[in-house]
């Protein structure tokens, strides 16, 4: 093994975790294995509670203008960190550096937004009859869980670290079992920027540590990020313990291409979107729907899908289960009539051929029953269907019952407006392929892409990691009993 056995992180310290049982962390990149996670029990969450517990008052009564005093250093220790960081997330997760890169850069944006958040929750105050005065205040919840799929190991535990944090809570992440190092880094530059001991807490494991943060009764709030049946049962486990909860599930994000979109812009877009992190974002164009005729985008967009070289510029798949589920569905669609028009499968790296590689892949001609249009593959394929009209494709994009993305890529800017406003998604791009909204902007689909209420960065985050206090303080005595006391 490449690295020591991964460690839980509890008050400050990498300790053991109570349980035997391990599982293999192995680098899609090569297959070379990397170290050894422990699958945590209650007994571990447990230690982790306490700690956090312990260290909730001294925290969460401090000033938020020194509390984030924490992430102004830990941004700048991101940035120094992050040549080895973006190393660390490619190794385990199979990206390809640059890609790894900008998740890192992504890290530090999001850090940005929790260093102004003094700003954002001053809350309210006014003078609601003579001499009475009412007054909300933004309170952090307690301790709070964060529980993070295996696609972007350090961007998503940022989705949730400095903004739950900032605003005052302490914080138990539970990392993928797949790529739980990065976050073991990123405990010890939360510390060395110099967040006190037990604010910040890792277990390790999977489903059974999963279990035990939803029924845990001194967790408040359990945010949770991957696929969709996960997050029913996380959402629906956690807030039937009565805790507030919020869920981001997969997607099938649609893209719709108009006969006036620029072709080779289009064509970029496309292409990037299927086949960038090897099409495992949550935010990837997974489904095309062609309205009229594009021939001539969908045959530029061939040309840059067959430019893309895995290994070089396409990283791997997380696992030789996800490489055989994606080719799976790529000779289902062809075997169903579909047509493959740049096929990945097969796909292998000279030099690195225990890697999980699959090739950039164009399916045209697809039905939307196919189970490709229906359902997220998770690789870098996108699937082509056609229509005559934009209601037909929005009829498509509607049907699907995710709704994390969508986009229209056309130079008609009432048509963009048509869609925007009829799109079943949270986020919407136009001539974008990826529409991630940047901070301040919040992230968060819609239908089965989310359960639960507001989103997870950004302004919205506010309303998720903290309570409202309303007190309402009367200095006139001399007012006597009025109306309201
Ligand atoms: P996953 O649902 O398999 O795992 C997510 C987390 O849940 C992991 O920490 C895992 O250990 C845990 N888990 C897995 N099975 C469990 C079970 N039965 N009970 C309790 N916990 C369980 O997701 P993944 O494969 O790690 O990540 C990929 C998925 O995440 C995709 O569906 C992708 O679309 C989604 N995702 C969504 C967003 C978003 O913003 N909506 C962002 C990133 C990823």
């Amino acid at each position: 093994m490449k690295y020591d056995p991964v460690l839980n992180y509890i008050n400050g310290k990498f300790v053991k975790s109570h349980t035997t049982r391990t599982l293999d962390v192995i680098s899609p990149i090569d297959g070379a294995p990397l170290s050894k996670v422990p699958m945590s029990s209650a007994l571990d969450l447990d230690d982790a509670v306490t700690a956090a517990k312990a260290a909730f008052p001294a925290w969460s009564k401090m000033p938020i203008k020194e509390r984030v005093q924490v992430f102004f250093r830990y941004k700048y220790l991101l940035e120094k960190a992050s040549k080895e960081l973006a190393d660390l997330c490619s190794e385990e997760n199979g990206k390809t550096y640059g890609e790894a890169m900008a998740e890192i850069e992504k890290c530090i944006e999001l850090t940005e937004f929790a260093c102004s958040l003094p700003q954002l929750v001053t809350g309210e105050v006014l003078e609601v009859s003579k001499g009475v005065e009412c007054r909300t205040e933004h309170v952090p919840l307690g301790v709070v869980a964060s529980i993070v799929p295996f696609n972007f190991p350090a961007m998503v535990p940022n989705w949730t670290i400095p903004n739950a944090i900032a605003l005052g809570n302490c914080m138990i992440i539970k990392p993928s079992e797949k790529v739980p190092l990065s976050c073991g880094r990123l405990a010890q530059i939360l510390k060395e920027a110099g967040l006190p001991d037990g604010v910040f807490n890792i277990v390790h494991g999977d489903v059974e540590i999963v279990e035990a943060i939803c029924d845990h009764p001194g967790i408040e709030a359990v945010s949770f990020v991957g696929s969709t049946k996960v997050a029913k049962i996380v959402y629906q486990r956690a807030t039937s313990n009565y805790k507030r909860a919020l869920a981001l599930g997969g997607a099938k994000n649609h893209l719709m291409v108009l006969p006036d979109a620029i072709p080779g812009m289009t064509a970029q877009n496309v292409a990037a979107s299927m086949s960038g992190c090897a099409g495992q974002r949550c935010m990837a164009a997974s489904a095309m729907v062609g309205v009229g005729n594009v021939d001539h985008i969908i045959d530029k967009i061939c040309e840059e899908a067959k430019k893309i070289v895995p290994g070089e510029t396409l990283g791997a798949v997380i696992s030789k289960e996800s490489k055989e589920r994606i080719e799976r569905y790529i000779t289902e669609a062809e075997s169903q009539g579909a047509k493959v028009l740049v096929d990945g499968r097969h796909t292998t790296v000279k030099g690195k051929e225990n890697g999980t590689y699959v090739g950039p892949t164009v399916i045209d001609y697809v039905k939307p029953d196919m189970s490709v249009a229906k359902e997220e593959i998770f690789g870098p394929v996108i699937s082509i269907m056609r229509t005559n009209t934009v209601d037909e494709a929005l009829a498509i994009e509607n049907a699907n019952p995710y709704g994390n993305a969508a986009s229209v890529f056309t130079q008609n800017g009432g048509m963009a407006r048509y869609i925007i406003d009829r799109a079943s998604a949270g986020m919407i791009g136009v001539n974008v392929g990826v529409p991630v909204p940047r901070e301040p902007f919040s992230f968060g689909g819609w239908n089965e892409s989310k359960f639960g209420v507001g989103d997870i960065t950004g302004k919205s985050s506010i309303e998720f990691w903290t309570k409202l206090k309303k007190s309402t303080t009367k200095w006139n005595p001399e007012a006597g009993i009025n109306w309201m006391s």
